[in-house]
């Protein structure tokens, strides 16, 4: 189920989903290699990284993570890549209400056709533009209680949270029997 391994090793699959432009490429290129770039390209179809985090237990989780794009114009292949997720992590930008629309309209996919336990968080991304915010942390929140996922604010840009969102996912995996 995209989960396996030993009780102190674990490995998951992550895939992101969100409207293009929210920052899905930019969270994964700061949690992998600790860089933002500004001028960093489009991604084209999905790319793969993998990071490893050690937890205080002494866990360790490596993060498989698929990056995708173009499920706007392609969303019927977005099952390719959500298929076998122990994780989603579902992004918008704080700054476009039209992409915390999409946001949920991923989230009501994922609930249909995701794995049946994956761990979805809500991340509203490019917390550093307060002043051009729309999208209250208030919505955000509600909107993921009301579905069952963990919600954070996030800035690829000035790495504001951006550990902290993988690590309370790895806090909240399903641990196999020691
Ligand atoms: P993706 O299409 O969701 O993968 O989005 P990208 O990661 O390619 O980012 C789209 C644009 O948003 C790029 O111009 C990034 O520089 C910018 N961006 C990404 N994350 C942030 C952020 O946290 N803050 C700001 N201000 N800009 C960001
Ligand atoms: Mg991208």
């Amino acid at each position: 189920n995209g989960s396996a391994n030993d009780s102190k090793n674990l490995r998951v699959k992550l895939v992101l989903l969100g409207d293009s432009g929210v920052g899905k490429s930019c969270i994964v290129l700061r949690f992998v290699r600790g860089q933002f770039d500004p001028t960093s390209k489009v991604t084209i179809g999905a790319s793969f990284l993998s990071q490893t985090i050690a937890l205080q237990d002494s866990t360790t989780v490596k993060f498989e993570i698929w990056d995708t794009a173009g499920q706007e114009r392609y969303a019927a292949l977005a099952p390719l890549y959500y298929r076998g997720a122990a994780v989603a992590v579902v992004v918008y930008d704080i700054t476009s209400p039209e992409s915390f629309a999409k946001a949920q309209y991923w989230v009501k996919e994922l609930q249909k056709h995701g794995s049946p336990g994956m761990i979805m968080a809500l991340v509203g991304n490019k917390a550093d533009l307060q002043e051009k915010r729309e999208v209250s942390a208030q919505d955000g929140m509600e909107y993921a209680e009301k579905n069952g996922m963990f919600f954070i604010e996030t800035s690829a840009k000035t790495a504001d949270n951006i550990n902290q969102l993988f690590e309370e996912i790895a806090k909240r995996l399903p641990r196999p029997p020691a």
